[in-house]
């Protein structure tokens, strides 16, 4: 493997990034922005200009995947006017199809599987310097732990950062591709993630995001002897951060211990993505989620109890395979009980070894186009009651930087995870200030900063 060379010894070449999907796939492409700019690449927003392009994929959903390939597809005419440019594809796409891309796409230089991340600098390298075409998906038991999860993904460090704690996954809940893309769970050692969280704080982080697709599984397999509760402890007790958040929750693992989390530790964000998917118990069954709809909502309850303020949100799969009117009504029933304060829906669609693409009783596309559409109507209701009842209160947000969508305003985020837009008299970015809350929309409130 060749060295890297010093950022000195370089001419600046340009780098162009895409990412489709999670924010696990965020963090990575953060990290290949970060490993990339140690052999002289600089980030572009100008992807005509680009020397090279990291597409990072999602497969999650067949609408996502097909986003990859028809923007694949487009990269061929950009590749014909600039011969050197070298295209990168990454992610769940490029797990799953690999060298098949290679084939499909002859303007593909470079497919990386989930767990090549750390080498994509010597990679790169190696097809500049011979030309050739490759694929690399290595096995997830053959990798370290550094291998597999690079610390430090950014040289600047924003106000909110993620953090990776574990990936991979062992529920094969029957509509996802992810154990398959992602492989096993594999956690993190505890001390590199409390060092990459204090590299972060030092260089003005004042929020973590810790990713996993089951973070409540987090430690197990790990030499160390650690749960997920203890490594929330252990952050609150030894680092500087401002505030702390973490998704995703499974359900059915989800314990008091943690819920006392919610209640106990200063540092935690009062909110939890916690996804349901169906509001059926029958349907619940054959997703294999290993909970009923009362065991959810007892812990809906259990979670209020502790922590009467927690913002709630959760994702929702309409149409499953054999779903009927009266099972979807038991989710609109459920969506009706916990009053999420946020909510992300989608159809279900096929995806490639999940056990749920063999079933037999698939609904027709208008039947699923339907259901989706009264489901986010009533939620759409619900999050703009649950926005209007704020208006008047005191709310503590963490101030991230201006607002995307209106310059002069500042932008921040309650506990809750709402988005508040305000004027200030004074620069505020990575504090914590209390605001008024003046108006709500159905996605952000505005607020004016309280006395
Ligand atoms: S818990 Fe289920 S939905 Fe989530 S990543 Fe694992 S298999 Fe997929």
């Amino acid at each position: 493997m060749t060295q890297p060379l010093l950022e000195s010894e370089l001419e600046p070449r340009y780098l162009y990034v895409h990412t489709f999907g999670c924010q696990m796939n965020e963090y990575d492409s953060l990290r290949v922005q970060r490993i990339l700019a140690a052999h002289g690449y600089l980030v572009t927003p100008d992807m005509v200009s680009a020397d090279v392009i990291f597409l990072n994929t999602c497969s999650v959903r067949e609408k996502a995947e097909q986003k990859v390939h028809s923007f694949l597809g487009r990269l061929k005419r950009l590749k014909s006017h600039h011969p050197g440019l070298k295209i990168i594809l990454a992610g769940c796409v490029a797990q799953q199809l690999g060298n098949k891309l290679l084939k499909r796409f002859d303007h593909l230089d470079l497919v990386l599987g989930t767990r090549a991340i750390s080498a994509v600098g010597d990679l790169l390298e190696k097809i500049q310097q011979t030309n050739k075409r490759l694929a690399y998906l290595p096995e997830v038991d053959s990798m370290t732990p550094r291998e597999l999860f690079t610390a430090s993904p950014a040289a600047t460090s924003p106000v909110t950062a993620p953090v990776t704690i574990m990936q991979g996954c062992n529920n094969f809940c029957t509509y996802c591709i992810v154990p398959y893309v992602r492989g096993r769970e594999r956690s993190r050692p505890s001390r590199e993630i409390l060092d990459e969280i204090e590299k972060l704080t030092s260089c003005g982080t004042r929020e973590v995001l810790l990713l996993g697709q089951n973070v409540n599984s987090y430690g197990r397999g790990l030499e160390e002897k650690i749960s997920f509760v203890e490594l929330l402890h252990r952050i609150q007790e030894e680092t500087d951060l401002l505030r702390l958040r973490f998704t995703t929750s499974h359900p059915k693992d989800l314990t008091d211990e943690l819920i006392r989390c919610f209640a106990d530790l200063p540092v935690l964000c009062k909110y939890l993505h916690l996804p349901v998917q169906a509001g059926s118990d029958r349907i619940l069954k054959r997703m294999n989620r290993g909970y009923t709809a009362g065991h959810y909502l007892e812990k809906i309850q259990r979670l209020r109890d502790a922590c009467p303020e927690i913002g709630l949100s959760s994702d929702v799969i309409v149409g499953f395979p054999g779903e009927t009117e009266e099972d979807f009504q038991q989710t609109m029933d459920l969506l009706k009980t916990v009053q999420y304060d946020n909510l992300f829906s989608f159809r279900y669609s096929d995806r490639p070894h999940a056990r749920a693409a063999a079933f037999d009783d698939k609904l027709d596309e208008e039947t699923k186009a339907r259901r989706l559409m009264e489901l986010q109507a009533l939620q759409a209701d619900i999050t703009l009651r649950k926005n209007e009842a704020e208006v008047g209160t005191l709310r503590e947000i963490l101030v991230e930087g201006p607002s995307k969508t209106q310059e002069e305003l500042l932008t921040g985020r309650t506990h809750q995870n709402r988005i508040v837009h305000f004027e200030s008299t004074r620069p505020c970015t990575g504090e914590l200030i209390t605001v008024r809350i003046r108006e709500a929309a159905s996605h952000s409130l505005k607020g004016e900063p309280a006395a």
